[in-house]
């Protein structure tokens, strides 16, 4: 197993009283497989992906990615992993506005010591004609679209989507979707993503149902899934 999550429980003190955000989610996802958390906001999405990246961390619990214990790591290991291993991508976009789009790729530190470059991830996206643009210049679209190459220059093993298509309209996201398809397929990235949208989970192998910190259904699609059967 690619991704292994077992009992993630994380709780955030507000006050005097214990918000319990995860109360003991497990979930699994294959190498090469697209997996998306599913679920209302505040459910818990981004603190379970957050800590699937090293950026957080559990109370208890355990993560394991490609067969290293990611809560077990210390943390120059888990600056490691962050760095090589994991591709971010956010609903707002995160560029940076007075780097042009080749710039905006290039900030990401390792990336001499990547099988990809700038010009091999603008043409994955479909970008090659920006690349001295400067992001005020794109639609949302497009500056997802770069966002995107930026999180797979370095060629992670794991791309993590939190809400990659919320800020954008129903064809865009479609379009977004398929793009994360074609590197899941291309580069052979597994991809976690997470969207409180039901209409584009239709394209993961496996939906996680999160509902108030607790996986409420999983929904294999080795078989096409009827849309209606992944309504809340
Ligand atoms: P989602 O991504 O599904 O909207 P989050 O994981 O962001 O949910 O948040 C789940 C709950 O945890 C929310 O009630 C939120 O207010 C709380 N929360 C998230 N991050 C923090 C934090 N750093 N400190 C305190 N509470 C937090
Ligand atoms: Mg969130």
């Amino acid at each position: 197993m690619f991704i292994t999550v077992e009992n993630l429980k994380k709780s955030y003190l507000m006050g005097e009283s214990k918000n319990e955000v995860l109360k003991g989610v497990s979930l699994t996802l294959e190498k090469g497989e697209i997996g998306v958390i599913l679920g209302p906001s505040g459910s818990g999405k981004s603190t379970l992906m957050n800590i699937i990246g090293g950026v957080d961390h559990a109370d208890s619990g355990s993560v394991h990615v490609d067969g290293v214990e990611i809560t077990a790591l210390d943390d120059d290991a888990l600056t490691d992993y962050r760095r090589n291993s994991v591709g971010f991508v956010f609903q707002f976009y995160n560029l940076i506005p007075n780097l042009t789009v080749a710039e905006n790729i290039e900030v990401v530190s390792n990336i001499s010591k990547s099988a990809l470059n700038t010009d091999t991830v603008l043409e994955a996206v479909g970008l090659e004609e920006k690349k001295r643009s400067f992001p005020k210049q794109l639609s949302g679209g497009e500056q997802q679209r770069v966002s995107i190459a930026r999180a797979i220059v370095k060629n992670p093993k794991l791309l993590l989507c939190d809400e990659p298509t919320g800020a954008l309209d129903y064809e865009t996201a479609r379009g977004m979707l398929s793009l994360l398809q074609k590197i899941n397929s291309d580069f052979g990235t597994t991809i976690l993503m997470v969207t409180h949208n039901t209409a584009i989970s239709g394209m993961a192998n496996k939906v996680y149902k999160l509902r108030d910190g607790e996986i409420v259904e999983t929904i294999r699609h080795d078989e096409t899934v009827a849309a209606e059967r992944i309504e809340w």
